[in-house]
Parts: structure tokens; sequence; C-alpha cells
């Protein structure tokens, strides 16, 4: 069977360097599999969730290139959460609780006072159905938690350690002590359904063979676990990938607005730049640009990942979308290239790509070549009596050295004090492109002109 996966935003915000990294992995591993990539908007919580996000989620994994199957939606599916909440009901694992948060939070001091884990003491769990009916005339609603399965059956005061186990795909064998944990509320006392549980419904509904997703989700993973299990199903199998830190090695969280796909975007940063970091950050492999996410498919293998945090720069990020652009052949931009107006087919191309840093500085470069630019001509004579020199055209990549040989001989300046000069006055700049390139694309025309002080 094709594995089948899935990425589960919430369109609470935008994807930014951390969840497209996610989204990449699931993309990645459904392309060598030959499985299948869906997208989940988690959007149960109807006031933080908006149109707006999702639409941007969406353009965000376009512009990546990662094109899903499908798209779910789970305020789509309420439904369908409330008849699968019937059956949790039916098997006896899901009970009505009606503590108010400031009873849970009296609960949660006392026993932390007496040294035990602030964990739910399913006092619910043992109320008559003559309680249930009192409670609920006085007005309570209920919210609904579901039991997980230890070792005792109403939480004793020192709990009972009960692994949950599974291998995980990036973390190998792993266990987690649902013990220590309250039993999870899935259904709020406003009737919406919580993540842990719509998720795990979605992932049964659309066949999810395999859940690729932050390690911040493990904890999730024993209660999860038991879910499938309340259902009838088997469980997924699960990998969980190491969080990134910055590059100071704190936590990205507080800074993932300025590290949003849009704004990489906005930097006018290269998709396969930014793929080629996500995909590569956290890996045994080395951080290379990579001109096709197919060649991101022909290295992927989750067993690359490490178990230790990726390390996200921005800066990183820029040098590796200029090294991208370094090597990109024109082919691969020449329609770009002429959306910019800048039109100098390949040898332009070859003669800059080597100076860019984003690809809208072939606008820079493509003036200096075409004009107008002021130049700035220290020692008129010199720069004249080069430009008398000028040999006629047609020029090509050896006219350089020519020119500036006469130039040479001509005046004895060499070294610095020759080449110089005449960049400044060529191009108007301290440095850029080699001129032996650039000089035959300037042409004799414009050359002469800046030679001699004048706007060309
Ligand atoms: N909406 C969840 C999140 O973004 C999905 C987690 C999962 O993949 O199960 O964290």
């Amino acid at each position: 069977m094709s594995p089948i996966v899935r990425f589960a935003p919430s369109p609470t915000g935008r994807l930014h360097i951390g969840n497209i990294r996610t989204a990449l992995l699931n993309w990645l591993f459904a392309a060598k599999e030959g499985g299948t990539f869906l997208l989940r908007l988690d959007d149960t919580d109807r006031e933080r969730s908006t149109e707006e996000n999702a639409e941007g989620i969406r353009r965000d994994l376009a512009w990546l290139g990662l094109n899903w199957a499908r798209e779910e939606r789970q305020s789509a599916r309420m439904d369908r959460y409330a008849a699968a909440a019937e059956t949790l009901k039916a098997a006896g694992r899901l009970y009505a609780c009606y503590e108010t948060e400031d009873e849970l939070e009296r609960k949660r001091q006392r026993r932390r006072a007496r040294g035990l884990p602030p964990i739910y003491d399913r006092a619910a769990l043992k109320l008559t159905d003559a309680e249930r009916a009192k409670l609920e005339t006085e007005g309570r609603t209920p919210h609904w938690r579901f039991q997980l399965l230890n070792t005792e059956a109403s939480k004793p005061l020192e709990p009972v350690p009960t692994l949950i186990s599974w291998m995980d795909l990036v973390r190998g064998d792993q266990s987690v002590d649902i013990s220590s944990l309250s039993d999870p509320v899935l259904i709020r006392a406003d009737g919406t359904p919580l993540y842990t549980f719509t998720s795990v419904v979605d992932d049964i509904d659309f066949a999810v063979s395999h859940i690729i997703r932050g390690e911040d989700h493990v904890t999730n993973t024993g209660v999860q676990i038991q879910l499938f299990e309340a259902f009838g199903a088997s469980p997924p199998q699960f990998a969980h990938h190491s969080l990134l830190v910055g590059g100071d090695g704190q936590a990205l969280s507080k800074r993932l607005g300025a590290l949003s796909v849009e704004s990489f975007r906005d930097m006018g940063l290269e998709p396969m730049a930014v793929a080629s970091h996500a995909a590569l950050v956290g890996t045994s492999n080395a951080i290379a640009p990579r001109a096709h996410l197919s060649e991101l498919v022909e290295t992927f293998d989750l067993g690359q990942l490490s178990r230790s945090p990726g390390r996200f720069d921005v800066a990183e990020l820029r040098a590796l979308n200029a090294k991208l652009l370094h090597h990109l052949p024109y082919d691969a931009v020449a329609d770009r290239l002429k959306a910019a107006d800048a039109s100098g087919g390949e040898a332009f191309w070859e003669a800059v790509r080597g100076n860019l840093e984003v690809f809208a500085d072939v606008r820079k470069w493509w003036n200096v070549v075409a004009g107008p630019v002021t130049p700035v001509v220290e020692d008129a004579a010199f720069a004249s009596r080069a430009a008398d020199l000028l040999p006629a055209e047609p020029w090509d990549a050896s006219t350089w050295s020519a020119w500036t040989d006469a130039v040479k001989a001509a005046t004895g300046t060499k070294g610095r004090a020759l080449f110089h000069p005449l960049r400044l006055a060529l191009t108007g700049d301290e440095a850029g492109p080699e001129l032996k390139v650039l000089l035959p694309l300037i042409g004799r025309t414009r050359a002469f002109e800046r030679l001699n002080g004048r706007v060309g």
C-alpha cells in the first residue's frame, strides 16, 4: 500500500520556517515513496482561524512547489466528530466532567501541596446519575475527558508507570508514561472538539499511514495511540523530527513572525533556497542549494534526520540563496529576465549571476550594462586617454585585456591604479562582475561616453 501523509497546519497564522520544514518532510516522503500528500486545515478554533490565513498557507505551499492531492478542513467535519464522540462514550472511554476552571485549579494546587503530580483525579468518573442530573439542572454543561487506560482504574496517589511505546522513524524506540498525564479533555463545554481527538479521527478516516511532525507532539502520541486503539484502529507509523533553534541556540518560537515564508518571498529569496535549507537543516547532509525539489527527493531519507535541533539562521539562508543563483543556468531564468526587463540574454546572465544576492539584483547590473550610468571619473585626462584607445567593435572577452594593455603602454599605469578608475568610470561602482565579460555588453558607444565623464 502506498503511504498517505498529511500536513496539518492551523490557519491561525502563516507558515514559517518551522512548519514549512514539517510540510516539506511530509511532501518529500510522499514523493520518494510514491505516496499521497494531503493538506489538512486544523481549523476547529473558529475564533483564531481565518480564511485569509488558509489562503496564505495555500499560497505559501504553492510558492514552494508543494502540491497536495486533496484538502480537508476540520471545520467541515463536525458531524463526524460528534459521531466519533458517541462511539467513545458507548465504549465507556469518554466521560462527562463538570468542574469549572477554578475548581480544577484548586485541585491542582492541593495535589501540588501534597507533592503529587497535578493531574486530574477522575472525580467525575465516580459521579452517580443523580449527581450528574443535579449538576446539569444547576446549569453546568459538561466537558468530556478521554479515560486513559493505565494500570489503575482511578488515578492513585502514586501513579503506576504506564508506558506507551512505538518505534519512531526518527527517534527510534520511544515510550511515553501516560500515568503522569491527566485524562485529556477531548470536547469542551461549548461542544468544540479538540485537536488530540479530531486529529486521530481524521488520520483514521483518511487512512494516514505515516505521521511526520515536530517532536513537540511526542507526548501527544502516547494519548493518540490509545485513541487509535479505542476506535479499533491500528496506529500509523510516527516520525518526530527535532525542532529548529536560531543561530544563537535559542528556540525560534518568539521570532517566527519574522521567519514567515511570506517574509522570505518579500526578501526576494528563491523558493528552492528556502526548500533546500528547510529540507537539509538538521540532517546528516550538507546544506547545499538544489535547483529542483526532485533533487531533494533523490537524497531524502527520514533516517538522516538528526535528533538534535537544527540551526536556522537567516544570514545562512541568504547565502544559500546567492549560491543557488550563482549556478542557475540561463534556461532556468530566461523568462524571469525578460519579465525584469533585463534582456541581455545568456551572456548577460553569465556575466552577472555570480554577483547576485537576490534575483532582483539583475536590475542593477542591467542598468550598468544598458545605462544610464553616472560615471565616477577622478582623473579626467587619464580616462579620456583610455577612451581614445578603445578598439573598434566587434568586442569579445579578449577586448578587455587588449585594451587595458594598450592603456598601460600609453600611460605607464598598472595594477589597481589602472583597473580601478576604469571600473569606476565604466560602471559608476566600486565593485561588480568581471569587466572582461561586462565590457562587450556595455559596448563602445556607452563606454566612450562614460570614460569621458558623461552619463551613458
Ligand atoms: N495542527 C497541529 C499542529 O500544527 C498538527 C499536528 C499533527 O501533525 O498532528 O501542531
